[in-house]
């Protein structure tokens, strides 16, 4: 099956022509989210359009189109249901009637990380897996269940996309949900500049007169000798490790995928969550196996055909 796909991340979007397992065609466009959705819309269909002639196909080649949202997404009524400060215009979207109007195409819409797992199970590191949890760790931390081969999507199809505001410490720090104390407000790249300077040894730390802290800084300042960096980072490995453990515990998977930008330092973060797993979780049966996300920046690309293919989304 060849179909359209479309990867709309913080700041930039990749516009994609796939067949089945590959990627034929993609093109990667910057966007304002400032601006919001609506106003980036005829950027995205022109992509669309660049990579179907890249790619060589004919739009009547094409099943339909895939668009993978971050956000919480009705798959059903194909809408955006909410959003975390980007797009906050997307609610209003007619998607379907858009991708109609543009490629006279029917549209399938879901949240990132889903697609993403479908993507990994297509073509990655989830094949041959049936009971699957994808874990991404960026900005926030996204989250995607399958189980029994079934994307676990719950009556308002949110279920398996909140993996990121389990909580992770009580009365902790406040998230971006309204929460407190979530993984992702614990344990994530917007939460880490802030997580740094609360440490006691910040300002000896040379990450006091960075720009900038991301995890890149901080694997480099740890990787000095630094004890603030050392100890925030050894920090965010314990609640990452064990909300991975929580949602074992809630979706009993059989593999867990980590995926997400700051799984390029994945040498540095797996074998200290394999480890927790292996010692913490509950799985009489036998190991879940942690795995690294295997396809990055396509995964969300390659779950567009199995996403059409959904017989439970009518
Ligand atoms: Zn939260």
């Amino acid at each position: 099956m060849i179909a359209l796909a479309v990867d709309l991340g913080g700041s930039h979007a990749a516009c994609a022509v796939v067949n089945g397992e590959v990627v034929l065609a993609c093109e990667h466009i910057e966007l304002a989210h400032a601006h919001g959705l609506m106003a980036a819309l005829p950027a995205l269909s022109a992509a669309l359009q660049r990579a179907v002639v890249k790619a060589g196909v004919a739009l009547t080649d094409c099943a339909g189109v895939a668009f993978s949202f971050c956000g919480l997404v009705d798959p059903v009524r194909r809408r955006v249901t909410s959003t975390n400060a980007k797009y906050d215009d997307a609610p209003g979207i007619d998607f379907e009637a858009w991708a109609r109007s543009e490629f006279d195409l029917p549209l399938r819409i879901d949240n990132d990380a889903r697609l993403a797992l479908l993507g990994e199970r297509q073509a990655g590191a989830a094949t041959g897996f049936d009971d699957i949890v994808m874990v991404t760790l960026g900005t926030g931390v996204g989250g995607a269940a399958m189980m029994g081969a079934r994307l676990v999507r719950g009556r308002h199809y949110q279920a398996g996309c909140l993996g990121g505001h389990l909580l992770a410490r009580y009365g902790g720090r406040e998230c971006t949900c309204g929460a407190r104390g979530c993984i992702e407000a614990e344990a994530s790249t917007w939460a880490l500049p802030e997580m740094c300077r609360e440490h006691p040894a910040f300002a000896a730390s040379p990450l006091a007169y960075l720009p900038k802290i991301g995890f890149e800084e901080l694997l480099r300042c740890a990787g000095g000798g630094d004890v603030c960096a050392a100890e925030v980072f050894r920090r965010c490995l314990d609640v990452w490790s064990a909300g991975v453990v929580a949602l074992i515990h809630a979706y009993d998977p059989e593999v867990v995928i980590m995926g997400g930008g700051v799984m390029s330092a994945a040498d540095q973060i797996l074998p200290a969550i394999t480890e927790y797993v292996r010692q913490r979780a509950w799985t009489p049966w036998g190991q879940v196996q942690v795995r690294r996300a295997a396809l990055g920046n396509t995964a969300a690309l390659l779950g567009a055909v199995p996403l059409l293919e959904d017989a439970s989304i009518e």
